[in-house]
């Protein structure tokens, strides 16, 4: 951000306290359009449209730089004003061949896997599968200009004016996305396998849990078994989890013969979503 847009934000340099912003972020922003400062009327195309208001998503602020550059900021966790990693935003009324910069600019982590060649995920309702924005356009630092806190910045060029575009900090994998799961499983009638309402979140959000083996009637009931715990999502803005989690149940209730033979000699008790209500909201790390 340069020294003028800082003005014009109320801030100063010696302004070092960072809390202070981020306990003032409490919701994500809705289709706000972001327009010049001092401008008035009808946002006009390639003033950007933002929205986190839907399940997972994050982000609690944007601000006006230039009509290059916007600064954005992250939505705490709902109950902890400290963690501030996981994004989810659209953008859209774009205009054709518009190229923005984009600073993410209040992590709340030194290390990054953005630091180690990651990037964040874009899709749009044209290409609807996420793809990768280049590494090489991508920045991960401590920045001066934002009270030393950890910025992302990356460089991006809208292609197709009617598009709604969509950012993430990785792969979603939302409650409703593991809700269908489970009812698809359901579904199966497998006799291997049972689910069970362990308890409600506080938001009134199922806890599954999933047990999966050998019914005990084809058992010697004389023979122990070993019982294996498996939990994923207790921190909601690690996705790659669910996707593993996703697989392992997938496999294990699958006609494999290893699988076959675990289900055999292993009780498997799964509770895929430790946080939905987390998970739901687009938290980190937290409820
Ligand atoms: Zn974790």
């Amino acid at each position: 951000m340069n020294k003028e847009a800082r003005a014009q934000n109320g801030e100063s340099a010696e302004d070092s306290d960072s809390d202070l912003i981020n306990e003032q972020l409490t919701g994500n922003i809705h289709k706000i359009a972001i327009v010049p400062p001092n401008f008035c009327g009808k946002p006009k195309k390639g003033h950007l449209i933002f929205d986190a208001c839907f399940e997972c998503g994050n982000l609690g602020r944007v601000d006006y730089i230039s009509d290059l550059e916007y600064d954005l900021f992250i939505r705490p966790d709902t109950c902890n004003a400290r963690f501030r990693i996981w994004f989810n935003f659209t953008v859209e009324n774009v205009k054709q061949e518009q190229r923005v910069i984009f600073n993410i600019v209040n992590f709340s982590k030194s290390k990054s896997l953005y630091r180690e060649g990651m990037s964040p995920l874009v899709k749009s309702t044209s290409r609807p599968k996420w793809q990768r924005i280049p590494a090489k356009n991508v920045f991960y630092y401590r920045c001066p200009e934002h009270k030393r806190n950890y910025v992302m910045s990356f460089v991006f060029c809208f292609d197709v004016e009617d598009d709604v575009y969509q950012f993430s900090y990785s792969f979603p994998y939302s409650y409703t996305k593991l809700q269908n799961y489970l009812q698809i499983l359901d579904n199966r009638g497998l006799d291997y396998y049972e689910r069970e309402l362990l308890a409600l979140s506080v938001q009134q959000r199922r806890l599954d849990l999933l047990t999966i083996s050998d019914s005990e009637l084809k058992q010697n009931m004389q023979k122990k078994r070993k019982l294996v715990i498996i939990t994923a999502r207790v921190h909601p803005g690690e996705t790659p989890s669910s996707y593993v989690c996703q697989g392992l149940i997938e496999f294990l209730v699958s006609p494999h013969p290893i699988a076959k033979v675990l289900r055999e000699h292993i009780i498997f008790k799964i509770i895929p979503m430790l946080n939905p209500d987390g998970v739901y909201l687009g938290n980190y790390r937290f409820f």
